[in-house]
């Protein structure tokens, strides 16, 4: 087989109900591509029959080819591993759950064609989740922004084409904790958006839990800004104006108005629950901080794989 030009990277979870229908729609846009295509599929550790579906599709399709995580890692890992063994010249990421049409694939490509190194599909509505989740999404989206030092689009997610040269910055960026959206608008380049709107999941329940979307929002604002530190030294500031206030507050009611009701138990237990409060505040947010230099500085590697099909000894990365 020759080299491809295109290679889309699906990260799969759990997605039996979805591939099978996802792989048809993938083909029927691909059969009208004028290159060679391969599909990178990534099983991160499902517990349900997608490996072996995976496996199959394999046998069937040569252009398919697969790893499989000994665990589960998470997305953004999975893409990850993804982006390492892919080897066409216009890469693009999209879920299994076909909540990113693939359709749209087409129009990313015309733009790559154009000369953009980065197409991103920005979402103008989701359909069918919940309002919780859209209310956090937006809320999320726009905190990132302001805190960010580089200009992350809001509403976008993975879906999204990369060339060549940008994943290969994105391969050689030794961090291993990846908030790839954010890396992505990091790199630079030509930079474009498509706007799409969210379709509900084909089939099957969101993978991602509350606490998964919650860690990849954290990690999405600690990665690309440092303002949470400082918040300490900003709060910080505004209680010593406020203590200073006090004293003098406090020492003029001892002095001349030794009956004021405020001195005493109430004053005091109001200034150290807050006091208290706000030092472990500061402490947690550096807590967030450590913690990832601790991760970083460990070194292990960021997924093990179990099994891997369709590679050549040549066409896995470098290590
Ligand atoms: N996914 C994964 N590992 C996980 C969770 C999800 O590879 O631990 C995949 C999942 O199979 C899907 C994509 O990531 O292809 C997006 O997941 P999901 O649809 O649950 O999340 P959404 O982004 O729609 O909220
Ligand atoms: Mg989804």
């Amino acid at each position: 087989m020759t080299k491809p030009i295109y290679s889309l990277v699906i990260p799969i979870y759990n997605e039996e109900e979805n591939i099978t229908e996802m792989y048809r729609r993938l083909i029927n846009v691909t059969s009208q591509l004028d290159g060679e295509v391969e599909l990178i599929l990534i099983d991160d550790g499902s517990r349900d029959r997608s490996l072996s579906m995976i496996r199959e599709l394999h046998h069937c399709d040569r252009r398919v080819r697969y790893l499989s995580f000994a665990r589960n890692f998470g997305h953004q890992i999975a893409v990850t591993a993804g982006l390492n063994f892919v080897q066409g010249k216009s890469i693009i990421v999209m879920d299994a759950d076909l909540q990113d049409p693939p359709e749209l694939i087409l129009k990313m490509i015309e733009k790559w064609q154009q000369g953009y190194q980065v197409v991103y599909a920005q979402r103008i509505s989701r359909q069918k989740e919940s309002w919780l989740k859209r209310l956090t999404a937006y809320a999320f989206y726009r905190i990132l922004q302001r805190l960010a030092n580089v200009d992350i689009p809001a509403d976008t997610g993975d879906f999204c084409l990369m060339d060549r040269q940008v994943v290969d910055i994105l391969n050689a960026m030794p961090e291993r904790n990846r908030y790839i959206r954010g890396l992505r608008a990091w790199i630079g380049f030509r930079q474009t958006a498509i706007h799409f709107e969210r379709n509900p999941r084909f089939a099957g329940k969101v993978k991602y839990t509350f606490g998964q979307s919650w860690a990849l929002a954290v990690d999405g604002i600690i990665s690309f800004s440092i303002v949470p530190l400082r918040l300490a030294t900003y709060i910080g500031l505004l209680s010593a104006g406020i203590a200073l206030l006090m004293i003098l507050l406090v020492l003029y009611w001892r002095l001349f108005d030794p009956v004021s009701p405020l001195i005493g138990f109430t004053l005091i237990t109001i200034a150290m629950l807050f006091l208290g409060s706000v030092q472990l505040l500061c402490i947690g947010i550096l807590g967030e901080y450590i913690g990832r230099i601790y991760e970083e500085v460990k070194g292990r590697p960021i997924y093990t794989l179990k099994e891997t099909g369709g590679f050549t000894k040549t066409s896995e990365p470098a290590k």
